[in-house]
């Protein structure tokens, strides 16, 4: 099969995460053990995830002007996503200051910077959406610019997913524009069954349990997750719906089965994207699994 293009329109950041033996109190300072800078948003992780498990992938998106713009550029070129429509924006690139203690408890702050800023998407960043074959969007931009995505990719037969994280109330217009939701359970609680009623496909997370669909007539799939050791669930939930964008077109119970593999990967190594599996590992476990 030929790969499927996909194009996300979304999100990316600098997590900067500190490992500390205990969560600071307000006003104190503590000694750290480690420190990294690794490549994050919900947009990039997606965009990689689906790069990795077989997917011509373009992103269209915002970096800063500051010193993590490079590096965020250079993730998504490394990765094969095509970057050639992701804007430099005047001031800070969007971070994600994490906090991990020894319990594994942790504390993050988020600062949009650039992502704030894509809005008014141009003709040229709007084309990739109607060429594509999958329009995947989550909701670390401004929704606006979502919706106009989703209306753009509608239009063009595109199929458009949407990972409605982090939760909020959804405008009409961009649900009637949705084919897909991805959700976990506890989005799929927050969004509620009048908003989930109203989109014909819907694809819930279920850790370790795999994932259930819900179609248009009403009809039902749930698959398993492949039995693994998990190490570390980060990442977990943008590995399935970055390969579920890729396989979505074999229907939903080979789309699902093939996204569970890669989430269920995805959980037994750390890290958020550079946990994503590619294709030829997750067939291999799928192999293992039949
Ligand atoms: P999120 O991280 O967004 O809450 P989930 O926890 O539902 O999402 O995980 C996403 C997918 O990753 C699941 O559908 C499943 O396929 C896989 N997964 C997550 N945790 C495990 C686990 N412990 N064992 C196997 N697969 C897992």
């Amino acid at each position: 099969m030929s790969a499927n293009r996909v194009v996300v329109v979304g999100s990316i950041n600098m997590d900067l995460v500190a490992r500390t033996p205990r969560m600071p109190a307000p006003g104190e300072t503590i000694l750290g053990t480690t420190f990294a800078t690794t490549p994050g948003g919900k947009g990039a992780n997606q965009a990689i995830a689906a790069a990795r498990a077989g997917a011509d992938v373009a992103f269209v998106g915002a970096v800063g002007d500051d010193t993590f713009a490079l590096d965020l550029r250079q993730a998504l070129v490394d990765a094969e996503v095509d970057a050639e429509r992701l804007r430099e924006v005047s001031g800070p690139s969007g971070v994600a200051v994490i906090t991990v203690d020894d319990d594994g408890q942790n504390s993050i702050v988020v600062l949009p910077g650039a992502n704030s800023r894509v809005l008014d998407l141009t003709d040229e960043e709007l084309r990739p959406v109607a060429d594509a074959d999958v329009l995947l969007c989550q909701l670390e931009i401004p929704v606006e610019t979502v919706t106009a995505a989703a209306r753009h990719g509608s239009a063009h037969d595109t199929v458009v997913m949407l990972n409605p994280s982090p939760a909020r109330p959804l405008p009409d217009e961009l649900i009637a524009s949705v084919d897909v939701l991805v959700v976990n359970e506890t989005e799929e609680q927050q969004l509620g069954g009048d908003t989930l009623a109203r989109v014909a496909h819907v694809v819930t997370t279920l850790g370790a349990d795999g994932a259930r669909y819900r179609g248009p007539q009403g009809d039902r799939v749930q698959v398993g997750s492949p039995d693994v050791d998990a190490v570390d669930t980060t990442g977990a939930g943008d590995a399935f719906t970055g390969a579920l964008a890729f396989a979505w077109d074999r229907g939903p119970r080979d789309a699902l089965t093939f996204a569970c593999a890669a989430g269920a990967l995805a959980t037994t190594r750390p890290g958020a994207s550079a946990a994503s599996p590619t294709r030829a590992e997750i067939e291999a476990l799928l192999s293992e699994n039949t």
